[in-house]
């Protein structure tokens, strides 16, 4: 079984862009998952093609016309969850991500200009997703981040280093800090405990900085996860 993605967009060229390289282009060579593009505007129904329209209610640039993203949606759909990348979406997350990898693949939508005509999520099984808290020009980026995220979970893409629980968000944390050599560097050196060969100690070290670090950068998640957030990892546990 592969993971099979979709992307409907009126950029195909762009993909498969970044995931064409490194694991990803790989696995994809390698047919550890498949992805294919559908030009939106291929079902535009008028002479001219046209894909969008001005907003009702007035106010600057164009709104995508639901009768042609259904058009592009229904020639695709199999039971796939179907995304659209919108500003407006639920922000997309690590449990989300590993839900998408563990199923038959994922269709997505990119919007263009000032986004989709509303009426298309009410129409059909669509799930608003959002990348971040900022505007970009087109979904496609989004759609690759989605994909990227995915496709690394993948059996056999990364190896161990994917099925780790320790990655950032995995546990309500942000992962602990990384070192490797040179020990000394510009007069900075790896922490001691790094280098102490006790196993324990390590953990208990790693567990304390991801504790750190994320009420410094993101109280956020702390606040999410509460109190779950605050266990060590199995390996961690403190010597009474
Ligand atoms: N007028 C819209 C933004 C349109 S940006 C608004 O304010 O909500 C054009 C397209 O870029 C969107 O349709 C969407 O597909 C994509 N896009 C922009 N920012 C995004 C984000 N943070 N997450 C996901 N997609 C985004």
């Amino acid at each position: 079984m592969s993971f099979r993605s979709t992307v409907l967009t009126l950029y195909p060229e762009m993909f498969p862009g970044p995931l064409g390289v490194s694991l990803a282009g790989r696995a994809l060579s390698e047919g550890s998952w498949s992805l294919d593009t559908v030009q939106i505007r291929d079902f535009a129904a008028d002479k001219h093609r046209s894909v969008d329209d001005t907003p009702a209610g007035g106010g600057a640039g164009m709104v995508l016309k639901p009768d042609v993203l259904a058009a592009a949606l229904d020639s695709v759909a199999d039971g796939r969850p179907m995304l659209a990348l919108t500003p407006r979406g639920k922000p997309l997350s690590q449990a989300r991500v590993r839900e998408l990898a563990a199923g038959e693949g994922v269709i997505l939508l990119c919007g263009r200009f000032e986004g989709f005509d509303e009426r298309i999520f009410e129409a059909r099984d669509i799930e608003p997703v959002s990348v971040g808290d900022y505007v970009l020009s087109g979904g496609e980026l989004g759609a690759m981040i989605v994909l990227d995220a995915c496709v690394r979970l993948l059996p056999g893409v990364m190896g161990a280093a994917s099925s780790g629980e320790e990655e950032s968000f995995e546990t309500g944390l942000l992962e602990y800090p990384h070192y490797t050599r040179p020990v000394d560097w510009e007069g900075r050196t790896i922490p001691e405990v790094l280098r102490s060969g006790d196993h324990a100690k390590i953990a208990a070290w790693r567990h304390a900085k991801a504790v750190e670090d994320t009420r410094l950068r993101r109280p956020d998640l702390i606040e999410r996860h509460g109190g779950a957030s605050q266990a060590p990892p199995s390996g961690a546990q403190r010597k009474k």
